[in-house]
């Protein structure tokens, strides 16, 4: 997504906070400092609502991307973390839910919470409703955007909830993902433009009423629409995947080192560079474990040299193994579900070779340049 910071951690999930999110922020201030200026008699007053709203706001979205993680998590998905930018917030998955009622689940409790908190902000409204104070406007704001936050997401197209929910829905009623992933994604892509028109009519119609409006719902539209297709080639290419065995994709060759060498040696650096950043390691003349790049790049150079390739390999006994006629799909579920960057590929406790994701995705990306 581009630069972001870690401002800290909410149930063990970071919360990172993109540069992009900085304008709407701050556009947020301006837009709500407006809407005080007639509730409060001094400048500072005004613009310390607008910054206290501001921020109730994004603790508002990012109290519904938190109850899309945690139930992800209860669920047995695990959660990268939460990162506010430009149209909102975004929960990274580590992989997307392999069952529809998963999906069903942790799609709709986003726009619950929405729905939820604006009806707590519509009670707390109604204790001050007819005071024309700064309390009352606050609240009437807070229940509003919230509503509008679960409503608009809950419009049936990809990438929104709604989009989501809708293709939990089909996948589980047809049982085809691939089709369902299709419908939602078509339907996105729709709603995208409709909304990206919508504001450019707006725009056009009256300038003066609805220009920066306008132009933000224009910007709004182009986002669904590109984040709907983006998702439409990556599942293309996932589909794609089911039609090429493990035996299409992995790699036959590799080194084999002794564990009692040490990670330092230049001939693991050599091996790991020939052969797709993955050696095996042998104990007692058996192949027992392997090292990826990835391994070696967590633990600290300066242990490197006291650390034995048998202390730091990931042993093969505990880890998923591939057979050659497993489909490429199903050992990139098994890596990601596992957060690993290779697998072993053994037949009747033989060592064939290994897969790696980044092999997979070159493959995926060459075939569909020859298809196209
Ligand atoms: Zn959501």
């Amino acid at each position: 997504m581009g630069p972001s910071i870690r401002v800290g951690k909410i149930f063990g999930i970071p919360i990172e906070i993109h540069f992009s999110w900085v304008f709407i922020f701050l556009l947020m201030i301006v837009i709500l400092g407006d809407l005080f200026d007639q509730s409060q008699s001094t400048a500072l007053g005004r613009w310390a609502w607008a910054l206290l709203i501001a921020v109730l706001f994004f603790a508002s979205v990012l109290a519904h991307e938190l109850s899309h993680s945690l139930v992800a998590v209860r669920k047995g998905i695990p959660v990268d973390g939460i990162t506010l930018f430009f149209f909102g917030g975004v929960s990274h998955l580590a992989h997307e839910a392999r069952r529809p009622y998963v999906e069903f689940v942790i799609t709709v409790v986003g726009p619950l919470c929405s729905i939820l908190l604006a009806g707590i902000f519509w009670v707390l409204w109604l204790q001050f409703q007819g005071t024309n104070s700064s309390l009352e406007l606050a609240f009437r704001l807070l229940m509003s955007i919230n509503l509008m936050l679960g409503v608009f997401n809950m419009l049936p197209g990809f990438p929104l909830d709604g989009g989501r929910v809708l293709r939990s829905v089909i996948w589980g009623l047809s049982g085809s993902y691939w089709r369902a992933t299709q419908i939602a994604v078509r339907a996105g892509q729709v709603i995208g433009g409709l909304i990206a028109l919508g504001g450019g009519y707006l725009a056009v119609d009256n300038f003066h009423a609805v220009g920066i409006s306008g132009i933000w719902i224009i910007l709004i539209g182009a986002f669904l629409f590109s984040a709907a297709t983006a998702t439409y080639r990556q599942e293309r290419a996932k589909e794609r995947l089911k039609t090429y065995r493990v035996a299409d994709v992995m790699n036959e060759e590799w080194w084999t080192l002794p564990g009692e060498m040490l990670m330092n040696s230049p001939l693991v650096t050599q091996g790991l560079a020939e052969h797709d950043n993955l050696l095996a390691v042998s104990l007692n003349g058996q192949v027992e474990g392997m090292i990826t790049r990835r391994l070696m790049d967590r633990i600290p150079r300066r242990a490197w040299g006291s650390t034995l390739l048998s202390q730091a390999m990931l042993p093969l006994r505990s880890l998923p193994i591939l057979t050659p006629a497993d489909t490429a799909s199903e050992a990139m579920d098994q890596m990601e579900t596992g957060r690993l960057s290779s697998l072993a590929v053994m037949r009747n406790g033989e060592l064939l070779g290994f897969v790696s994701r980044d092999g997979i995705i070159r493959l995926a990306r060459r075939r569909n340049r020859n298809r196209v």
